[in-house]
């Protein structure tokens, strides 16, 4: 029986610096099915194939084609974890959700705060989603935790948003929020230190470990419906490493959101 759903957003288009996020669902599908390691989560579940639901990969032609594309998917309640592309796929994501759901708390892993108004010139940069679902009012709340290059212009946008930042240079687990629900995480890759993911484009020295990301994880105590893993360059990968980083945290968050039954949400 089918418990999750898995898409992946074939999208790069709005990154400001590097290509390659595009490039990456397959590959983190590719890790997760390895031989090299088996399916379970670490509170015990096993999250095999069978039991989710593949979507498949979109090839984005219109930046809002990712939000009827995930529309559709929404449909059938499952929770849905969502393979990037760079961070400006969570915007269109957010909508389809909020949709669905209404307003939904969001838990933002990165070491960038993404708030800006404008980024080069685009509001849909990947410098810019959590600006865009705030003054949307996608979110009833969005907490932001690895944060490590917060511009003055992004802490007024954080405070006029309302937005609660955790950032890495305050960072301690007993610091990070209760969530009611239903929560949707989004998790970008660079929020880890480059030396556990070094597939990324934006190198950004002093963030997570592996663990200390797995933990936040594992910590959730509310109904997760929704999850996105962005923003992982295989151009930049070694040895795939990153890719098989990408794969742990699809096992571990697919395992919280069957711990964390979404029930009548
Ligand atoms: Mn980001
Ligand atoms: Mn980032």
């Amino acid at each position: 029986m089918q418990k999750l759903q898995l898409q992946g957003i074939l999208y790069d288009d709005k990154s400001s610096f590097l290509k390659g996020p595009a490039q990456a669902p397959p590959l983190v599908r590719e890790a997760y099915k390895s031989d090299a390691f088996n399916f379970f989560a670490e509170n015990g579940l096993e999250i095999r194939p069978e039991i989710i639901k593949d979507l498949g990969d979109l090839e984005v032609a219109d930046y809002f084609d990712i939000a009827h594309f995930t529309d559709t998917h929404l449909n059938s309640r499952l929770p849905l974890i969502t393979l990037g592309g760079d961070h400006s796929i969570t915007y269109p994501l957010l909508q389809a959700f909020h949709r669905r759901y209404g307003p939904l708390e969001i838990l933002h892993i990165d070491a960038h705060a993404d708030l800006y108004d404008t980024f080069e010139g685009d509001r849909y940069s990947h410098a810019c989603p959590f600006a865009r679902i705030m003054e949307s009012g996608l979110a009833s709340r969005l907490v932001q935790v690895g944060i490590r290059t917060l511009s003055s212009h992004q802490r007024e946008q954080a405070s006029r948003f309302g937005v609660e930042i955790l950032e890495m240079k305050d960072y301690r687990p007993e610091m990070l929020p209760k969530f009611q629900g239903p929560l949707y995480l989004s998790l970008d890759i660079d929020a880890l230190d480059p030396v556990f993911a070094p597939g990324i484009s934006h190198y950004e020295p002093g963030g997570f470990s592996s663990r200390d990301a797995i933990e936040i994880i594992q910590n959730i105590q509310a109904p997760l419906v929704g999850a996105d893993i962005v923003e992982y360059n295989p151009t930049r990968d070694v040895n795939g490493m990153t890719a098989v980083v990408c794969a742990k945290f699809l096992k571990e968050i697919a395992g919280k959101m069957l711990e964390n039954s979404p029930g009548d949400f």
